[in-house]
């Protein structure tokens, strides 16, 4: 057997970031032990990244904003695909989750008159984002850890020991989730990124809150941690993914110098005032409106920039447009010869508004082109071009309880899938980690006391995760008798990011996602092969050899669900399919292993029928619009049509 450190709780919330610690604090105050744990330092999620906003229809900057018009714009971003269920709870329980923050300690910034402030983001009909200048993200999780550690105190009062109920286990990775012979999950399994030692967490319930996979694609605005695990961990724990085609690519990220290329230029300029020119100073965005938002948006530069004082009477600038429409029209203009002489497009705010004024309202960016790419944005136009950002895909949960297939598996955050359909809205990912988070501790804790056994983890399952996670050390030893023979897990992390990059990007055609797929297959035979050096103490190298799996079998996920979808919608473009088709709307597909090999197990996809949408809130929207993504026999029953 296997030398472990053991730790017994009631939850284990797998990521620190928005999700994982408001699920943390629900558990907590069901009076339940719950041991959170993050392979990166306590504080440093890439929720703190978030620098727009937090969407929450609380009406204070436009009263005529309501859970409803949220509701609504949320599915048009996702065009229709989203779990209508999970964008309901969202939309009525953002304002309380945001208002519930203040009672921990957030300090968001004022209207003049004292409430919170929110501006203006893409696919919002009213200025709707809570924020704190544009370092939101930071203050969310700022507020949360102040909140645990809060309830650590009650603890310490309670029992004379601060971690009696909640304890952290930073730098600390989960590579395997266990289960019982019932099929429960029964534990977590990992190690320590320092030490290179093996923990295991016994558990009957797992939050997974580990947020993306961006870092499979060259250009992205997603950190190191982004790497898939808890989707590949919930997938081979037996739990379903879906909506995995759906990747969505930022329109804004920066693009020069090569060193900074994909990191993140928040929507929030262009919420401001900031608008896209190509080289020739044309506000090209007029020109991109596409036939589903026709009507909606400004048709002039006249029009659009009144609508930034008076929005009763203008419609909004079509630089606002959810964030794949922008992409894809940036990614014309480029292509049609418009771009940047470093591919891109420019984004101008300086040209709009008084340097004070964008000094004060963005003051991270004005911080980081200056430091990373010497260009002062009160003065001048900043180069910009579309970013992997977010998936939209993830793991299949219950909407009201976060409850994934596999009894005791929970998920919620970035890591988790239908919320957003085919495309979110900025600013409703900040919202979805706090709704669902919470429901997510919610779920989990209700799942613990209603248990009448405890699951047991098996040593034969312990000694397996540990021989899979050792396994780039064996192979070491290979290579010292034959280096040819073996795998080095960088230059392995480079070809799968150009691969996804090149064939499997913003724009896909099915004899490119092909050709995706072959070179997939031959990295799965590559991954078996590689091979670290050196010990267990951190070893950066293991540690993405570790990762590397994860990766390989989330891309498949995208790649063959990309490859099945032969329509465009959302973040998913195809070039050889490129209208929208309604039979799509309302299919899902499915991804699950299929056994195979144990490391990397094989991915089957398979369509399933979408839950049709609750009539009262099919209601909500007008008849001539759902014609542009319903069938006729979906709407046969809509009060538009029987009228
Ligand atoms: P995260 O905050 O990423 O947390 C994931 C956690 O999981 C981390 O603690 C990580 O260490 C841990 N983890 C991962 N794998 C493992 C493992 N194997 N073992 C242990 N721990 C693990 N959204 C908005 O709504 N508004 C915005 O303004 C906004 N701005 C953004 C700006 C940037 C630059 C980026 C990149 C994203 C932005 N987003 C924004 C999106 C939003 O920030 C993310 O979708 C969201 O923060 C994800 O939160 P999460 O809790 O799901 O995951």
């Amino acid at each position: 057997m296997v030398e472990v450190e053991r730790h017994r709780v009631d939850v284990v919330v797998i990521g620190a970031g928005g999700a994982g610690l408001r699920a943390v604090i629900e558990a907590r105050q069901r009076g339940l032990s719950v041991a959170v744990v993050c392979k990166s330092l306590f504080g440093k999620a890439h929720t703190v990244m978030a620098e727009g906003g937090c969407a929450a229809a609380m009406g204070n900057a436009n009263p005529h904003d309501s859970w409803q018009v949220h509701f609504q714009d949320t599915m048009r971003g996702g065009k229709f695909l989203n779990n209508w269920r999970m964008a309901e709870l969202h939309a009525r329980e953002a304002p309380d989750r945001v208002w519930e923050l203040e009672t921990y300690g957030a300090l968001f910034d004022r209207t003049p008159d004292g409430r919170i402030s929110q501006r203006n983001f893409g696919g919002h009909t009213y200025p709707r984002l809570a924020h704190v200048g544009d370092r939101t993200g930071l203050e969310l999780i700022r507020t949360m850890q102040q909140k645990i550690v809060s309830l650590q105190q009650e603890d310490h009062a309670e029992y004379g020991d601060y971690e009696a109920r909640v304890k952290v286990y930073a730098e600390c990775t989960i590579t395997e989730l266990l289960k019982d012979s019932e099929g429960r999950i029964a534990g977590a399994f990992g190690y320590w990124r320092e030490t290179g030692r093996f923990v295991l967490f016994e558990t009957p319930a797992v939050v997974v809150a580990t947020g993306g996979i961006g870092k499979s694609w060259k250009v992205t605005s997603n950190s190191w941690e982004y790497t898939g695990d808890g989707h590949a961990l919930a997938l081979r724990a037996g739990a379903a993914l879906i909506n995995m085609e759906f990747v969505q690519f930022h329109p804004t990220g920066m693009i020069w110098p090569p060193s900074v290329k994909g990191i993140l230029v928040t929507e929030g300029v262009r919420g401001d005032g900031g608008v896209l020119k190509n080289t020739d100073g044309d506000r090209f965005m007029f020109s991109y409106i596409p036939p589903v938002f026709k009507g909606q948006y400004a048709e002039t530069e006249e029009e659009a920039d009144r609508w930034y004082e008076d929005q009763e009477n203008n419609r909004r600038t079509p630089d606002l447009l959810p964030r794949d429409e922008v992409a894809r029209a940036i990614n014309s203009e480029v292509k049609e010869g418009r771009g940047t002489p470093h591919g891109g497009v420019f984004l101008d705010i300086a040209s709009r508004m008084p340097a004070a004024e964008i000094m004060r309202r963005l003051p991270s960016m004005h911080h980081q082109f200056k430091e990373l790419a010497d260009v002062d944005i009160t003065a001048e136009a900043m180069e910009v071009g579309p970013t992997c950002h977010y998936v939209m895909g993830g793991i299949e949960v219950d909407p009201d309880t976060g409850a994934a297939s596999v009894p005791g598996l929970f998920a919620a955050g970035e890591c988790s899938g239908g919320m957003h359909g085919s495309n979110r809205l900025g600013g409703n990912s900040l919202s979805d980690l706090l709704v669902f988070g919470r429901r997510a501790g919610l779920g989990a804790a209700d799942y613990v006391l209603g248990l009448s056994t405890r699951p047991a983890v098996s040593d034969d399952d312990v000694d397996a995760a540990a021989r899979v996670a050792l396994s780039p050390f064996d192979a070491a030893d290979t290579g010292f008798e034959n280096p040819s023979a073996v795998e080095n897990p960088y230059t392995l992390h480079t070809e799968l990011q150009q691969s996804m990059h090149d064939l499997v990007g913003i724009i896909r055609r099915a004899d490119e996602i092909e050709r995706a797929l072959d070179e997939l297959q031959t990295l799965r035979a590559r991954i078996r092969q590689v091979a670290v050096e050196g010990h267990r103490q951190f070893n950066p190298g293991w540690h993405l050899a570790v990762d590397l799996r994860n990766m390989l079998l989330v891309c498949e996920c995208v790649a063959e669900s990309a490859l099945q979808r032969t329509e465009s919608r959302g973040g998913h473009t195809r070039d050889d399919h490129p209208s929208m088709d309604p039979q799509w709307r309302r299919t899902l597909l499915v991804c699950r292993t299929n056994g195979g090999d144990p490391v990397i197990p094989d991915v089957s996809v398979t369509a399933q029928r979408q839950e049709p949408m609750r009539p009262d809130l099919l209601a909500l929207f007008d008849i001539d619009e759902l014609g542009k993504y319903y069938t006729d026999e979906e709407l046969a029953d809509h009060p538009g049509r029987k009228g």
